[in-house]
């Protein structure tokens, strides 16, 4: 399926110039907040002349004499005439030369200090924001990203799908027609027609598995199915499936069984029956002809446990969480040999957890797999 990459082309190169343009600003800011710092100093220094030349002008006036000594300048005066005209500035009085060079006028540090404190306070506000945004954009992104490559991950797993479907649904009817072909073109002995008849009922199950399951997971999946719970004899449900499952195994595997008796849950027997039969049919399918199968399930407290291992090829740890997805299969559809429509552990998973339970996968040894499924009896 050909995916349309162009929208989200198009909102990465939004993206892209959202994050240049916020990083623009931010520089911007900066910037300006930097020239308005200068230009308070200069203004300050402007009023520190200013103020100067006011206060020169002031001591030549006489304002600031003792008036027992007209020719000495009470200093403290001038402090105080300061502190309360330009509060910004501090009086220094250097006692040398003439008027102009023996006084002076400093800018408080701590007015010096208020404007650098509020610059770096909004440097701080300036970065500290536009973090946040870029933070937000990215998650942003994050999150498109993964929707989208679920979405992508989903058609490629429905083109799988639907080719595996049409391979499953058509196999079985084109064997079916060759067999009655056979036996109606054909005078055939009795065993002959027995055998291709035996055949055909063979696919015909395999057809209404495939279409049971497909309807069981549309049911699960629009949440149209129940679950019509009852006590029920988990020991005979799973020796009745293991007795049909028998049936299918060829003479080369081996089954072993190890089923404590009089086990009971409160569930529902048809989706539990699935589940076993899903789980036991993975387990022939991926190991072959030599599979050696086990199956046991046992009651320790109030939790039933439940163990299906098998000698197959495995799942590899990166593949376990991905298993239960909806039509996901491992590997490429040309290349897999077996059938399938990646349907059968959606719909285990979806059903153990719809009883409260719980399935695991681990790696079985020297080589297979083991599903572990843990149920409370409470539930
Ligand atoms: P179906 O819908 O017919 O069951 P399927 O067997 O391919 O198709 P699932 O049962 O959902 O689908 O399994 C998903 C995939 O997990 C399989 O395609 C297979 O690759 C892998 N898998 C499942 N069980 C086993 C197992 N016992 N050993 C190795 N791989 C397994
Ligand atoms: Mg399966």
């Amino acid at each position: 399926m050909k995916i349309n990459k162009k929208p989200i082309l198009f909102f990465y190169a939004l993206v892209a110039i959202c994050l240049v343009e916020l990083l623009w600003w931010t520089f911007l800011l900066i910037n300006s907040n930097s020239e308005i710092y200068e230009y308070r100093n200069e203004i300050i220094e402007l009023q520190r002349v200013k103020a100067k030349y006011e206060l020169v002008d002031l001591i030549r006036s006489g304002k600031f004499h003792f008036k027992s000594q007209p020719d000495k300048i009470d200093t403290s005066k001038i402090t105080a005439f300061i502190e309360n005209q330009y509060p910004k500035f501090e009086f220094i009085f250097l006692e040398e030369g003439n008027i102009y060079n023996s006084i002076d006028l400093k800018i408080k540090p701590s007015v010096t200090e208020k404007f650098e404190d509020k610059l770096h306070r909004r440097w701080v506000m300036f970065i500290s924001e536009s973090s946040f945004f870029v933070i937000m954009i990215l998650l942003g992104i994050f999150q498109i990203y993964r929707s989208f490559k679920s979405e992508v991950d989903l058609n490629s797993q429905q083109k799988n799908f639907l080719l595996s479907i049409t391979h499953e649904l058509k196999s079985p009817l084109a064997s079916i027609k060759l067999y009655l072909e056979t036996i109606l073109k054909r005078d055939l002995s009795k065993e002959q027609i027995s055998e291709f008849a035996t055949s055909s009922v063979k696919d015909i199950d395999r057809l209404n598995d495939l279409v049971e399951n497909m309807l069981i997971a549309t049911k699960i999946e629009n949440q149209a199915y129940t679950y019509p719970k009852n006590e029920i004899n988990l020991s005979v449900v799973l020796q009745e499936i293991i007795e049909k499952f028998e049936k299918s195994l060829p003479e080369t595997a081996s089954l072993k069984t190890k089923i404590d008796e009089g086990i009971k849950i409160f569930g529902d027997v048809f989706t539990l029956k699935i589940v076993f039969l899903n789980l036991l049919e993975n387990a022939l399918k991926y190991s072959g002809k030599n599979a050696e199968i086990k199956i046991n399930l046992e009651q320790l407290g109030s939790n039933i446990f439940i163990k299906i291992s098998d000698n197959g090829v495995g799942i590899p740890e990166k593949e376990q969480s991905k298993v239960f997805g909806k039509f996901y299969r491992i590997g490429n559809e040309k290349t897999r040999t077996t059938k399938g429509t990646g349907l059968g552990l959606y719909i285990v998973k979806e059903v153990v957890e719809r009883h409260s339970g719980k399935i695991q996968i681990e790696p079985n040894e020297p080589k297979g797999t083991i599903f572990n499924l843990t149920f409370s009896k409470e539930t």
